[in-house]
């Protein structure tokens, strides 16, 4: 029999890529000039130089059938060891290879995770805004996913509402900063007392609640402030990282997933994560990715240039009228749309052909999500259509 819970969540498609197809279309007609697409997560920015320079040695120094022959199914060892060593040298925690697994991006880290914590029975929860893929795994492998508030001025935690949106049946909390698509970054203050929120829940409800902390924008963060490394202030954290966004290389597919060595449950988690990657086919991660991703470990493309595109939209877009909460990190910025409706707003900046995502993908209706890892030069033709749209809306200053 087919699963019709896969059908219709196959049917019910990606509203980002269907706004970023039409995008692709329209450009074919009028021309890439004329299209200002905001849609996809995607950087526009060179990987850093270590990258080229190691692929180039690599290919000088090994035979091509080595570089590119199957690695093994959880990654090289080479590659979990220097993991480790980063993580152990960059947090102080005290990972050893067996505890790192290479994987295809944070994607598969979530994947694996949600099978392996809910299948048994449970859910999990996570905050708003929230990137969408969570709620899919949540409910293809588990019994859903919580959707739990924060606070509406600032999209930091509110511990009050965390409180209320814990159940029983709660197996893990997925947390993502830098977050997609607010760029928000969650401050200490708040992640300690959810810390100890969860502490005190796990001896209430008499099972581990696990935090995975889903980080693909780790480095990408603008003023110097501090991103908590989750692991460090609760114990249950499991780590997942991504090289797709730091380095510029989202379609080689490399990230890993690492596991406190004091975890509880560690056996049974990481037993089933390697079944679960083997079972959904996420096996040997490119042998060559591998070998560039972890020798350039710590360095990141130029995100200087994030930066800017970020100043120049938060202050054009607030000058001209919008509202939007200050992002920190990552690659988004979340503004508040002047029609309650946001996907009415995308529609009607589709036809000035401005792609720009509903908040409602997102969990959060009333707002869009800008991608702004575009070239500058998108943004500054942009920005006249932003003004005609606040004048249409009558929010224009
Ligand atoms: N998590 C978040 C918050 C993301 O924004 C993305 C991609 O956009 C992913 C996970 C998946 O990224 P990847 O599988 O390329 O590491």
């Amino acid at each position: 029999m087919i699963d019709q819970n896969l059908v219709k969540a196959g049917l019910s498609g990606n509203i980002i890529r269907e706004i970023a197809e039409y995008g692709a279309e329209q450009a074919k007609i009028v021309g890439e000039d004329h299209v200002y697409n905001f849609t996809i997560g995607s950087p526009s920015i060179d990987p850093p130089a270590c990258v080229f320079e190691t692929m180039n040695r690599l290919r000088a120094s090994m035979p091509a059938w080595q570089l590119h022959t199957y690695a093994p199914l959880i990654g090289l060892p080479e590659a979990r060891d220097k993991t480790a060593k980063y993580l152990r040298k960059t947090f102080g925690l005290p990972y050893q290879m067996q505890d790192i697994i290479i994987t295809c991006g944070t994607s598969t880290c979530l994947a694996v995770l949600t099978r392996v914590l809910l299948s048994g029975g449970g859910r999990a929860m996570t905050f708003t805004p929230y990137f969408m893929d969570y709620k899919y795994y949540a409910e293809a492998f588990g019994d859903g996913l919580t959707e739990c508030q924060t606070d509406p001025d600032t999209f930091q935690l509110d511990l009050e509402a965390a409180e209320q949106a814990l159940t029983p049946d709660t197996m893990m909390l997925i947390l993502n900063s830098p977050n997609n698509p607010s760029g928000v970054v969650l401050k200490r203050e708040g992640l300690e007392a959810l810390a100890k929120l969860l502490e005190r829940k796990q001896i209430e409800y008499g099972h581990p609640i696990y935090i995975v902390a889903d980080e693909p924008y780790r480095e990408l963060v603008y003023d110097g402030q501090e991103v908590v490394f989750l692991p460090s202030i609760y114990k249950n954290t499991i780590y997942c990282y991504s090289f797709s966004k730091s380095m510029s290389l989202p379609g080689e597919r490399v990230g890993f997933m690492a596991f406190p060595p004091d975890l509880d449950d560690y056996m049974d988690i990481y037993s089933a994560s390697v079944a679960a990657i083997r079972s959904f086919g996420y096996i040997c991660v490119s042998n060559m990715w591998q070998r560039i991703t972890v020798e350039c470990l710590g360095t990141t493309s130029d995100i200087s240039i994030y930066k800017k595109n970020r100043d120049l939209l938060y202050n054009s877009l607030t000058e001209m009228g919008y509202s939007c909460v200050y992002p920190d990190g990552a690659f988004y910025l979340f503004m508040k749309t002047p029609d309650p409706d946001a996907e009415a707003f995308c529609r009607r900046a589709m036809k000035d052909l401005l792609l720009v995502v509903p908040g409602d993908s997102f969990g959060t209706p009333g707002y869009v999500r800008l991608a702004y890892c575009v070239s500058r030069d998108v943004i500054e033709r942009s920005l006249p259509i932003f003004r005609k749209l606040a004048e249409e809306y009558g929010i224009a200053k």
